[in-house]
């Protein structure tokens, strides 16, 4: 494990009393009746860990990823969802904006961080998954505002979250595009509709629903221009999200790393032919496996959350994602299949973790498409996946 300075060590000694004594007793709850934990943001907010991560001049605490990863990981470690929203309050969109944002949209959005809001991402459409950069929601340009238009799907917090960063292609006056760019919109604004929500295997605490625009309309002042500008803007914004990739690869290692605890504890107390199930050397080579594919995958994590300059390196962020996210697959099985018939039970927390684990090799880029990724940094060649890729390079590539 990384060496901690002390105020590290006391920030993740903070943010486990927090998730044990709040959170924990809650989890299976919040799953149950798969309602957003209102309660446990108001006490995230309490604590400083919605915005944790937003410099100081904004009213955030200026906290680093790698300190925000530490929190993620106490809070996922007994629930999920939780996780999760640490992660979207820290990372992710509210990071592009503070990055990225303009003065009057840095001051909205972490305002409306601080205050308890957990903000939505919206890149994915029907149509356009792994393939994100072919969205069909369109921006065109209308004198001094944007008119956006389309559907997105898999919005997790739709309906919930109160900012939305909006991916959309942008169109000028005379219908040229111009790339594609991210818009703000605060929930309740006229042409802002929630669909429908999911039926979602695990994480069910946190609502993904379709988002649809219907003739939104959104003032040119909330378009976030990286700096590079919209021809480049899809490459830019994604760069951010390499900072959600760690923060989401941080929770799957957060539930695995509950779960191997509560294998841990029952190997030792649950005795068959007259001895702890701990004595068998089959299984003791299974909690030897988890616990060296945990520490490998935390050490990712961290490397990635560290190389932040201002946000995770695109390679060691895919990696960490791609070793965290598989890892916590087949850690939370083996745990469960510690568990005999009731790691199969509802009344027990070890079904709940791999249904929870299970998204995490599939939203915010699937392993197989960050494993492209990597094989084209480490090969050092372009690796586009469209047939006439070769002959004109897509913005995803240059990502
Ligand atoms: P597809 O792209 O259709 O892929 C299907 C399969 O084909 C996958 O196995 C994929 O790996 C594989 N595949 C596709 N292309 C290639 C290729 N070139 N090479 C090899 N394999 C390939 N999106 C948002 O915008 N905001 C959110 O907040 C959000 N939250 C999510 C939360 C959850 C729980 C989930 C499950 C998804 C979420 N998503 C969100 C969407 C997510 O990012 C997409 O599901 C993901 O990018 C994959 O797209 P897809 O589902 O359309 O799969």
């Amino acid at each position: 494990e990384m060496k901690l300075s002390s105020e590290q060590a006391k920030l993740r000694a903070a943010a486990r009393e927090l998730a044990e004594s709040e959170f924990a007793p809650k989890a299976a709850e919040v799953d149950r009746t798969e309602s957003y934990p209102f309660n446990n943001v108001a006490a995230l907010k309490e604590a400083g860990f919605m915005g944790y991560t937003i410099p100081k001049e904004y009213g955030g605490r200026g906290g680093s990823f790698f300190e925000a990863a530490l929190i993620i990981e106490e809070m996922a470690r007994v629930c999920g969802a939780t996780g999760r929203i640490a992660v979207e309050a820290n990372m992710g969109a509210i990071s592009a904006v503070m990055q990225y944002g303009t003065e009057k949209q840095k001051r909205m959005s972490a305002e409306l961080v601080l205050a308890g809001d957990k903000p939505a991402i919206c890149i994915t459409e029907p149509e356009a998954g792994s393939a994100a950069t072919e969205m069909a929601t369109r921006a065109d340009r209308r004198g001094g505002i944007y008119v956006i238009n389309g559907k997105k799907h898999w919005i997790t917090g739709g309906g919930v979250s109160k900012l939305h960063l909006i991916f959309a292609r942008v169109f000028d006056q005379s219908g040229v595009e111009q790339g594609i760019g991210g818009f703000l919109a605060v929930a309740g604004t006229p042409g802002l509709i929630v669909g429908k929500r999911e039926p979602a295997m695990g994480l069910r605490g946190i609502p993904e629903t379709e988002i649809i625009f219907n003739d939104l309309e959104i003032a040119e002042d909330m378009l976030v221009l990286p700096p590079r500008g919209l021809r480049r803007g899809f490459a830019d914004l994604i760069n951010a999200y390499n900072s959600q990739r760690v923060g989401a690869g941080t929770v799957a290692l957060g539930i695995a790393q509950g779960a191997f605890e509560r294998a841990l504890a029952f190997v030792k107390e649950r005795e068959q032919f007259g001895r702890p199930i701990a004595e068998f050397q089959g299984l003791q080579w299974m909690v030897a496996d988890m616990a060296i594919a945990l520490n490998a995958a935390r050490l990712s994590l961290h490397q990635a959350a560290l190389s932040a300059d201002p946000f995770p390196d695109p390679l060691l962020a895919a990696q960490a994602k791609i070793i965290a996210s598989e890892t916590a697959n087949a850690v939370t099985n083996q745990a469960l299949q510690l568990f005999g018939a009731r790691g199969y039970s509802r009344d027990y927390p070890m079904e709940r973790a791999v249904r929870d684990a299970r998204m995490f090799t599939i939203a915010g880029g699937t392993a197989q498409v960050l494993r492209t990724l990597v094989a084209s940094r480490v090969l050092g060649i372009k690796a586009p996946q469209t047939r006439d890729g070769y002959g004109k390079p897509t913005a995803a590539i240059r990502a």
